[in-house]
């Protein structure tokens, strides 16, 4: 897919995105997260730029872009509202890939290409209550009897959930083979047996919705397995790149915004008869979130061009990804100390940019477990 030829180029992406952000996610971000649901009519205006097709190829209705262009999209959407970010990433890339790659055509009909359409909403589901950095935990099993299968188990902290039409789950068919019993299957919304919970109150990204999910004697046709028997996870990190830089982008688009705030700012608050960005120590704050930023901006995009190449940089994307999550956290906090009080008034966006940027430090693996990787990849284990 990263080879196809790209009809748009990477700068128009980000004039594009950027503009859109300015106009109509940024005056409605605050609105978006106190409603504390998920903004259908929102959804519904970022599907109209294209963005949930953006990486898949023009045969199937996509954008035909590569994962640069992928990542520039979400980076900008991120400094508006990491939640529009976060339900556009979801529908771009974990909620609809594996549709994608080994759906029927009828998956792709009824659902994948709708779902680019922003017509269907997807979700991706791994994590369990006792599953969730270990994978290899996954109890949810899917047994074969005859042409179906028949899924019980559980899934938790599933984005998108409560308003999904479609769901990717990761499902064990055989325990004894360990991660190469892991396969994922496709469960539509109404399927007997699937029941979501009532959303979760949460920190941040408060405009997406996230639930649990049971299921109890789900039966699915044999297609809905989505992919070669037994290689669910491998097939899981062949994507893995793109979902860490993916994140390490949205992470970048977070540090921006904050970074923007505490340097205007600076400039406008007086104390002491001064702007407070004639303070040194304020200026070593400003200079530290913008040199960070600049590095992170190296960082995401030496990644994203890697991918793009065709290679698959495990420990240059996990470095990325843990090094712009916690900048974005870093730039967040120090934000906050800029503007003092009034970034603990509900009033001001950094109180927002403080709460978002945690959910950063999760997907796509923990910063413990980047540092780990990265060990790893450097001969120390
Ligand atoms: C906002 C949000 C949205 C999410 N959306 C989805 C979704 O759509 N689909 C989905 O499947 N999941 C989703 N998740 C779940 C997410 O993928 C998990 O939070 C993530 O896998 C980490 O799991 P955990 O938080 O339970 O931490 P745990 O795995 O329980 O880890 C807890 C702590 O222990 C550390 N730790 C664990 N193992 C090791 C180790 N071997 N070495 C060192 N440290 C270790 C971790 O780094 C962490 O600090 C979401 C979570 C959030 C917060």
């Amino acid at each position: 897919m990263n080879k196809i030829a790209t009809p748009i180029p990477e700068d128009l992406i980000r004039k594009m995105f950027r503009r859109f952000t300015e106009e109509e996610i940024i005056p409605r971000a605050r609105e978006m997260d106190e409603a504390n649901e998920f903004p259908r009519w929102m959804f519904e205006k970022v599907a109209r730029t294209g963005a949930y097709g953006i990486r898949y190829s023009p045969r199937v209705g996509g954008g035909g872009g590569n994962t640069t262009q992928f990542c520039v999209m979400v980076e900008e959407l991120a400094r508006g509202s990491m939640s529009v970010a976060a339900f556009t990433a979801m529908q771009c890339l974990m909620g609809t890939n594996f549709l994608y790659e080994y759906g029927t055509p009828d998956h792709h009909e009824r659902l994948f290409k709708p779902a680019i359409r922003g017509e269907k909403v997807a979700s991706f589901a791994l994590t369990e209550a006792d599953a969730a950095t270990d994978l290899a935990g996954v109890k949810t099993i899917a047994r074969q009897d005859g042409d179906e299968w028949i899924i019980n188990g559980s899934k938790t902290w599933i984005t998108n959930a409560p308003c999904a039409d479609f769901f990717t789950v990761l499902c064990q068919t055989d325990k004894s083979k360990g991660l190469r019993g892991l396969n994922f299957f496709l469960i539509e919304r109404g399927t007997p047996g699937l029941y979501v919970s009532k959303k979760f109150d949460k920190l941040g990204t408060r405009a997406t919705e996230i639930s649990e999910l049971a299921f109890t004697d789900v039966r699915v046709p044999f297609e809905n397995r989505l992919g070669k028997e037994g290689q669910g996870v491998s097939n899981l990190m062949r994507m893995l790149g793109v979902i860490r830089a993916m994140t390490a982008a949205l992470s970048l688009g977070l540090a921006r915004a904050a970074y923007e705030h505490a340097a205007r700012y600076a400039m406008e608050r007086t104390q002491f008869g001064k702007k407070i960005g004639s303070f040194q120590l304020v200026q070593q704050k400003i200079a530290n979130m913008a040199t960070e930023i600049w590095a992170s901006q190296l960082m995401v995009y030496k990644v994203t061009e890697m991918i793009d190449r065709g290679e698959r940089p495990l420990k240059e994307a996990s470095m990325a990804k843990y090094f712009a999550s916690e900048v974005a956290c870093r730039a967040a906090d120090e934000a906050t100390r800029v503007f003092g009080a009034y970034s603990y008034s509900m009033e001001y966006d950094v109180q927002r940019f403080y709460r978002d940027c945690r959910f950063l430090l999760f997907g796509g693996g923990t910063s413990e477990i980047l540092q780990t990787i990265i060990s790893r990849e450097c001969g120390v284990f």
